[in-house]
Order: C-alpha cells, then sequence, then structure tokens
C-alpha cells in the first residue's frame, strides 16, 4: 500500500480487514511502497514521509498481526530495487506498454507522471513479491495484467539464467473480492473526490459527513418508497451491519423507513463499528516510536529474505 495520504473507511473494509485474516492463514508480507509512491507523488515527499508510520497505525489497529506478519518499508529493503535493476534488462519496453494501466493512468492523472519509473512500476511491483518468493498476491481484477506481466518476466528469467530450475516464483494472483466500498457522494470512496469518511475523523465529523450522504434522488420524504439497491448508505450498512440489511431495505422500500431516520441510525452504529479501531489508531499514532520498532523489526527480516534471493539471483546471472 502506498503511503499518499490518511486511510478510510473504504481502505478498512475493502482490504485491512482481509489483510488482518491473512496474519492467520499464510506468512505474510505487507509492504509500505514508498518508492512506489513517488511514481504519482513525486513532488511531496514530506507527504510520503508523514504518511507512512500512519498509515501503519491505521494496520495495527485494523488487526494486521506484526507478530504474526511482516511488516516492512520498501525503500528499507535496497535488495528489491537491485533486482529490479537487474530484471529490468530481460524485460521487453513493449510488455510494460501493453499494460492497460499505463496509458489508462496517463490519460487520468496527465502525461506529467509518464516517467520512465511510471512504466516500470509493474517491475517493481514484481520485485515486491519475487523477493520474498511470494507466491500468492491478492490483487483486484484491475491489477491482474500486472501479475501477468510480472508471470511472463519470471518465467523468461528462469529460462534464460535457471538451468532447467525455476529459480524465482511465478506469482499466482487470488483475486480477492475487493469490494468497491462507495463515498459519501455515491462514487467510489477516495480522498481525492473528497467523499470519504477517514479513520483519524471523530466521531461527530463522521456524523455530518453521514448526515450529509447521498441517498436514492426519488425518495425525497418519509413515505415516499426508496430503492435501497441505489443507496450508499445502503451500501455502507452491508459492511457495518449486515444483519439489518433486511429490515432496511423493507423499510426504505415500504415508505416506512426515512432517509433522515436510516442515517441517524447509521451514524451511530457506524461510529460505535469505527470505535475501538478508532481508539487503537490513537494509541499507534501518539506512539510513534512503537510503530517506528515494528517497522524496522519487519523490516530487517525482510532484508533477510531478500538478499538470499538476491544473491542466488546474482549467482545465476555470473554476477558473482
Ligand atoms: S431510507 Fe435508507 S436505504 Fe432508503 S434511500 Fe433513504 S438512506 Fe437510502
Amino acid at each position: 500500500m502506498r503511503p499518499t495520504g490518511a486511510l478510510h473507511l473504504g481502505h478498512l473494509v475493502g482490504v485491512l480487514t482481509q489483510w488482518a485474516t491473512y496474519c492467520d492463514t499464510a506468512d505474510a508480507y505487507f509492504e509500505i511502497a514508498d518508492i512506489h509512491a513517488y511514481t504519482t507523488e513525486f513532488d511531496d515527499p514530506k507527504k510520503i514521509r508523514d504518511s507512512r508510520n500512519d498509515m501503519v497505525a491505521v494496520w495495527l489497529a485494523a488487526g494486521v498481526d506484526p507478530g504474526k506478519s511482516t511488516i516492512f518499508l520498501q525503500s528499507g529493503v535496497p535488495e528489491i530495487s537491485e533486482l529490479h535493476v537487474l530484471l529490468s534488462m530481460i524485460t521487453p519496453v513493449a510488455w510494460l506498454e501493453r499494460v492497460p494501466t499505463y496509458k489508462g493512468q496517463i490519460e487520468a492523472l496527465g502525461s506529467q507522471i509518464a516517467t520512465y519509473g511510471f512504466l516500470g512500476y509493474p517491475l517493481l511491483q514484481l520485485c515486491d513479491v519475487a523477493a520474498f518468493r511470494g507466491e500468492f498476491v491478492p490483487v483486484g481484477k484491475d491489477q491482474q495484467a500486472h501479475l501477468e506481466f510480472g508471470r511472463e518476466v519470471v518465467r523468461r528469467f528462469n529460462y534464460l539464467y535457471g538451468d532447467g530450475q525455476a529459480l524465482l516464483v511465478e506469482p499466482q494472483a487470488t483475486l480477492s473480492e475487493f469490494p468497491e466500498v462507495p463515498g459519501t457522494d455515491g462514487r467510489k470512496m477516495s480522498k481525492s473526490y473528497d467523499n470519504a469518511i477517514f479513520i483519524a475523523d471523530d466521531e461527530e465529523t463522521t456524523t455530518k459527513k453521514v448526515r450529509s450522504m447521498i441517498t436514492d434522488p426519488q425518495k425525497i420524504r418519509r413515505g415516499d418508497p426508496g430503492r435501497p439497491e441505489v443507496c450508499p448508505v445502503f451500501a455502507l450498512w452491508r459492511f457495518v451491519n449486515p444483519l439489518r440489511l433486511d429490515g432496511i431495505a423493507e423499510g426504505c422500500r415500504s415508505g416506512r423507513l426515512g432517509c433522515v431516520q436510516d442515517k441517524t441510525e447509521f451514524a451511530e452504529e457506524l461510529n460505535a463499528y469505527l470505535r475501538p479501531i478508532r481508539e487503537r489508531y490513537a494509541v499507534y499514532r501518539d506512539d510513534p516510536g512503537s510503530v517506528e520498532r515494528i517497522v524496522e523489526e519487519g523490516t530487517a527480516r525482510a532484508r533477510e529474505v531478500a538478499s538470499g534471493v538476491l544473491a542466488g539471483v546474482k549467482t545465476a546471472m555470473r554476477l558473482t
């Protein structure tokens, strides 16, 4: 995850709750992708630096367990960058140019992001995984092409230097159902759309944001039949208290439930849901030293593994 600003409800219910489960089911690595952050935020290094600890504080508050996983800083594992340089020697530019997000992102964000590093972004992503012999990567549908590209590079490497062995591991996608979480205006929750409910928000701010949420535009007053399937408040109930979905859908459709009442109840439930996470977050936020220690320890562990993999790569390439 790139440290590029405050984390919100979309990160929490869309990604972090799943990450927390991986701590019990896998030898999981979670990367603070600070070098990746420069692909789009290269003119704001302070933001990247300032976001780092805060982002990890939210991970920990959400249940990512550093005792059962490895939380590491990408720039603290230079073996990843060295592997990136070495694999770049065998990566055809055309393979990178045809990754769909390359052109799509440039169209969306402007040509100023079309740097050498941005073109190579999927290769660096591969190295984030290959440096640890990562077998599975939870990806959303939009990232599948990156992984497919990465697998091709690994195959090429193994073919050129493997001497019949799979020196690097071809990572596989575990297609995660990363649900799209709507923001207060109904679009995907995102800091850049100014529609996010942040973990760091206080309860009053959260309540105000929920009150300002759009609902079904056809439901103007209580009594009007509504359509929960088009309403972002209803979509958020699904994450916060799915047990209430049936009752709310029925009340909305019949007109017995008004939007003001629904939003008032939802704000209360959302604050109750976030309260323990916010309390844990505050503990880590106010003790940056403990977060730094967790990251330092994880980064040291990650370096140990990555340096072994890099040594194998250099030997295979006759660089040692
Ligand atoms: S009653 Fe609730 S679910 Fe129905 S439109 Fe209003 S806010 Fe949405």
